[in-house]
This record gives C-alpha cells, sequence and structure tokens, in this order.
C-alpha cells in the first residue's frame, strides 16, 4: 500500500493500536499475579455478538463483579479531553515532534460492556456488574486528564493498577457466583474465543482500488521495489534484497487472507516469471496445496508475532500467549 495514502495511515495506525493492546496485555501479568481476592482471569477474547466481534484485552472474573482491563502500551505524552472522544500523543520521533490521534480507549472499554452484557445475556449466562478500566503501561508515558473527569477515574498507569483493583473490589459486597461457577463462568468465555481473521478491507472502509501493490523495501519503506538481477532494488536508498517479498506475502494475508496463487503473488508483487515466482513460494517456507491449475499456498502467520516490522513500536522480550485462557 502507499504510504502517503490517508487510508495506508489508516491501516497503520489500526495495526499500531491493536498491537499497542497486545504489548500492554502482557505488563498486566505481573499486577495480576498479586492479587490477594479470588478470581479468574482471561486475556485476549474476541467474542461475537449479533455477527459483530468485539475483543477485550483482559477480563478479570470474581464472584461479585467482572472487570475489563484495556491495556495500551502508549508513549510520550498522552493527552485525554472531555468532550473529544479521542486521545492525543504527542512524542519524538529522531527529534521530530509527531502527533498522533487515536480513538478514545475509555469509549472503547464502555463499548466492550455493553458487548459483553449482551452476549452474556443472549448465552444464557449471569450478568454481574461489569466494571471497565484502562492501563497505560509503558513506564515512560505521561498521562494529562481534564480534571474530575471520566478519564482521571478510569484512565491508570500501570503503577496504580493493584491499589486500584482493590478499591474496586471493596465497591462490591454481594457475591452473585459461588467462586466454581465463576471458574466455570471464565472457562466458558475463554472456549468462546474467536481467532482473528483479516479484515481490514471491512474495518477501515477500503475498496480494493485504494490498495497499492508491490514490495516494500524493509528499509526505508518506499512502495514499489523493482525486481532486477535476482534482487528487488530500492529506488529510494538502494538497498538489494532477495527476501524482501516476504513482507508483501505478509500484507497480502493481512489484506487478502491466507491463501495465494502463484498467479496472485505474481500480480501482487510484480515479478513477472511464473517460475521465479514460484521459487520465492517454495522459499518462503509456505504450504502448497492441490495440484496443477488450482495450486495455492497457505499463507500462516502469527498476528502477534510475525508483524513486528509492521510498527513502530519494539516488541518486549518474553512469549504472548496465543490462546484466551485462564491462567
Ligand atoms: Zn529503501
Amino acid at each position: 500500500m502507499l504510504p502517503q495514502h490517508s487510508n495506508y495511515k489508516k491501516y497503520e495506525k489500526s495495526l499500531y493500536q491493536e498491537r499497542s493492546g497486545y504489548f500492554g496485555e502482557r505488563a498486566l501479568d505481573y499486577p495480576l499475579k498479586k492479587i490477594q481476592f479470588p478470581h479468574f482471569v482471561t486475556h485476549h477474547t474476541r467474542l461475537e455478538v449479533n455477527h459483530v466481534n468485539f475483543q477485550m484485552d483482559t477480563n478479570l472474573w470474581t464472584p461479585r463483579y467482572n472487570l475489563i482491563i484495556e491495556a495500551k502500551d502508549y508513549t510520550g505524552h498522552i493527552s485525554l479531553r472531555d468532550g473529544f472522544n479521542q486521545i492525543v500523543q504527542q512524542k519524538e520521533v529522531a527529534g521530530q515532534k509527531v502527533t498522533n490521534v487515536y480513538d478514545d480507549p475509555v469509549l472503547q472499554v464502555e463499548e466492550q460492556k455493553l458487548q459483553l452484557e449482551l452476549w452474556l445475556e443472549t448465552q444464557g449466562l449471569p450478568v454481574l456488574p461489569i466494571e471497565t478500566l484502562v492501563v497505560m503501561t509503558n513506564p515512560r508515558v505521561i498521562l494529562n486528564a481534564t480534571q474530575n473527569s471520566i478519564y482521571q477515574e478510569k484512565v491508570i498507569p500501570l503503577s496504580k493498577l493493584s491499589s486500584k483493583l482493590r478499591e474496586i473490589n471493596q465497591h462490591y459486597n454481594h457475591e452473585h457466583l459461588t467462586l466454581a461457577e465463576t471458574r466455570r463462568l471464565a472457562s466458558f468465555v475463554a472456549s468462546q474465543h474467536q481467532p482473528w481473521k483479516p479484515d481490514v478491507f471491512h474495518r477501515l472502509g477500503l475498496g480494493p482500488g485504494e490498495i497499492r501493490r508491490g514490495v516494500r523495501c524493509p528499509s526505508c519503506r518506499t512502495l514499489p521495489m523493482k525486481w532486477e538481477r535476482l534482487r528487488f532494488e530500492c529506488s529510494e536508498c538502494g538497498l538489494r534484497s532477495a527476501d524482501a517479498y516476504i513482507g508483501a506475502l505478509k500484507e497480502f494475508f493481512l489484506l487478502y487472507g491466507d491463501q495465494i496463487t502463484n498467479r496472485q503473488f505474481r500480480w501482487w508483487t510484480g515479478v513477472e516469471s511464473p517460475r521465479t515466482a514460484n521459487a520465492m513460494l517454495k522459499r518462503a517456507k509456505l504450504i502448497k496445496v492441490g495440484d496443477n491449475k488450482k495450486t495455492f499456498y497457505r499463507l500462516s502467520y502469527d498476528y502477534e508475532n510475525d508483524f513486528n516490522d509492521f510498527t513502530t513500536n519494539k516488541k518486549p522480550a518474553g512469549k504472548f500467549k496465543k490462546h484466551a485462557g485462564i491462567f
């Protein structure tokens, strides 16, 4: 896709936002382990209600209430202003001030609450009081919220999570469920997790004509690189690479799903020779399915681990939990 295109920005931003959630989610592990009251935790659960998917980073299930925690790994100065329904991030990148605007995470988590209530109701499950919280997990973030606003109450730095959890816990005295019932509820929710599928076109309202094809330079991100003398060459920075097409395969996967044919590969990357295309697909270690004219290759990427080079924030050490579950 074309970096200058406004939709590209939108696409990149949306990827950044989702990934920022993953980084953040992981940072919650430690404070959640220290909780003293009985509870169960589910991570990264994506549920479907009325044909619409919604995803929650982290849920705390207790006999008295449920808590949805949305984790964000944003850096820089974060401003949360009443009435704007967005957050503004200001940070320095390579000595330059950059301003980004993201969706309001409080609005996001409140929306998740409504959807979870609806989902629980639809499933005939007990609907306990649901609390919501946004946790900024990056220790370098500077939070700035309107005084006495919902943001001051709902958006907290990671360091305050433990005390905030104790505070919320004290609010609820009535046990709606036994501990065994709570465990069954959390376990059922985790079992209903729907794997992520690419739906970038749908989510961003992109038309197929708005996407630019080609292999992007892994170094300066210029698009497209030129296929010359068995290498992709960047006209901007001069980088030559035989493997640069791997990124193009990942972009294809995000946009079109998990299958690609030789013809589609050539259309997408600009490589003209079917034989060369075959060799590349083989070298990418993709699983070949079918034979002759109906051959396609299976693209199998891990959304959480294989797209680190797509966004600017760095991945912390350690493995992500792949599926929703109770820990
Ligand atoms: Zn380049």
